[in-house]
């Protein structure tokens, strides 16, 4: 494979961009070697500037739900960019998304559009701690939230902490009101909330953990979450920047009939637009700035080029819900793939997912929370990875995230992806 354009771009890229990236984990630290640079994108392959192409298993990391440059959302952004590219005043576009929002999503009367998804977070934390009048939010060790400072917190040894920060220049006055709990356990949350009475604002989470690999929680952890948060006059966020749109149309919440008080989206939401939202009662929302006091504005927010992308992808989901029955079974045929391998050749592995997201774990525990999914042979990973790329397929590079399936990718290509990692899983035997 001639990767000779991608290591100069690279080069070129180190000298003017921190580590060669806008974003860390596209530098392969995690898996070594030189990042593909990437020239196009169609369907459910990606093109590097060697002319490589590559079976997309990252979908620009969840976006690309209906595969890449789908007709439907280029020709809407086509026509949106023929009417300028950003008003700065309130247009029709945000209102058709904000009211497809609503009828597609079980817990949101009203939304407000921003442009990331952390951006989504961090507002939404704000909601809560305006409304509850309280400082601390429960978070889980492995779920990731974006990179505001309250968020950059996990607990190091899996138990309960409160924070230390996992990123330099995260104060400690910030990370202190965020307490990390264990993944899928109860206990721990009804403790935390036992020895902070009356201070938390609430508890945050992905419905389903999809940024330590993919770990998919029991509805009961789900319900108890609720009942407790309800109990105990906290905010229930489900952090739906992956799984919204993506396990259903109304997302996790959806699936799992668990409704939470706010929802924060991402990635499908912007079919590959910078786009982010987050959403809730009429009640709650209605304490957004200019209609309450809690403060939050974007420039950029609700810009019709962005809206235009996400509405034409999120009305093809919504009208077509046999999408998410093709991506169910291919997810399935994969898992089951591999899983069949890793017994086959009695590799100590495990896999997990639900519908379009899954994960190979070089471990043989369960995978249940953080400290499990660290139990993973990560140097391992990497050889996977290595031998996934050098068979033009794109995995993605690192051990703690999710392969995703598109809309684009096929069956057969399914077939052929479990024949690559039996080429590799074989000889570790
Ligand atoms: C990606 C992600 C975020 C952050 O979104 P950005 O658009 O990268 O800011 C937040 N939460 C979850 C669950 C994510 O996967």
């Amino acid at each position: 494979m001639i990767t000779q354009h991608s290591e100069t771009l690279f080069e070129r890229a180190c000298q003017y961009l921190p580590g060669g990236v806008n974003s860390p984990v596209r530098a392969f630290g995690a898996v070594g070697g030189c990042p593909r640079m990437i020239a196009k994108a169609s369907g459910a392959y990606l093109t590097d500037v060697d002319g490589n192409q590559y079976l997309d298993y990252v979908g620009s990391w969840g976006p690309m739900l209906l595969g890449h440059n789908h007709p439907a959302v280029r020709e809407a952004v086509v026509h949106a960019v023929e009417n300028g590219l950003s008003f700065g005043a309130a247009c029709e576009a945000e209102v058709h998304m904000a009211q497809l929002l609503c009828s597609m999503v079980p817990s949101i009367e009203m939304v407000r559009m921003v442009n990331s998804g952390t951006e989504a977070v961090m507002s939404a934390l704000r909601l809560a701690r305006g409304v509850t009048g309280r400082e601390k939010i429960i978070k889980f060790a492995g779920c990731y939230h974006g990179h505001c400072d309250a968020m950059l917190v996990k607990a190091g040894s899996g138990l309960m902490t409160s924070g230390l920060p996992d990123s330099a220049g995260v104060p400690q006055g910030c990370a202190k009101d965020t307490l990390t709990a264990v993944y899928g356990d109860l206990a721990s949350v009804q403790d935390l909330f036992a020895q902070n009475p009356g201070q938390i604002a609430a508890v945050i989470l992905e419905p389903v953990a999809a940024n330590m690999g993919v770990v998919v929680p029991t509805s009961d952890f789900l319900l108890g979450l609720r009942d407790i948060c309800s109990k105990e006059n906290a905010f229930l966020i489900f952090d739906e920047v992956i799984t919204g749109f993506r396990l259903a149309p109304g997302g996790a919440q959806e699936l799992f009939g668990v409704t939470p008080d706010l929802t924060c989206f991402g990635k499908v939401i912007g079919a590959g637009m910078p786009v982010g939202a987050y959403g809730g009662s009429r009640e709650v929302m209605g304490q957004i700035a200019p209609s309450g006091p809690v403060y939050q504005a974007g420039t950029l927010s609700g810009n019709p080029v962005a809206m235009a992308a996400g509405i034409a992808q999120l009305e093809i989901l919504r009208d077509h819900p046999d999408r998410y029955t093709k991506l169910d079974q291919m997810g399935e045929q994969l898992r089951s793939g591999l899983r069949a391998l890793l017994e086959k050749y009695q590799i100590a592995g495990t896999v997990n997912g639900i519908g379009s997201l899954s994960c190979l774990f070089f471990t043989g525990q369960p995978v249940t929370d953080y400290e499990s999914a660290q139990q993973s042979d990560t140097k391992q990973y990497a050889q996977f990875f290595h031998h996934m790329l050098h068979q033009e397929m794109y995995f993605a590079p690192s051990q703690f995230e999710a392969i995703f399936l598109s809309c684009a990718h096929t069956s057969t290509e399914i077939d052929y992806t479990i024949c690559c990692a039996e080429n590799f899983l074989s000889q570790l035997r």
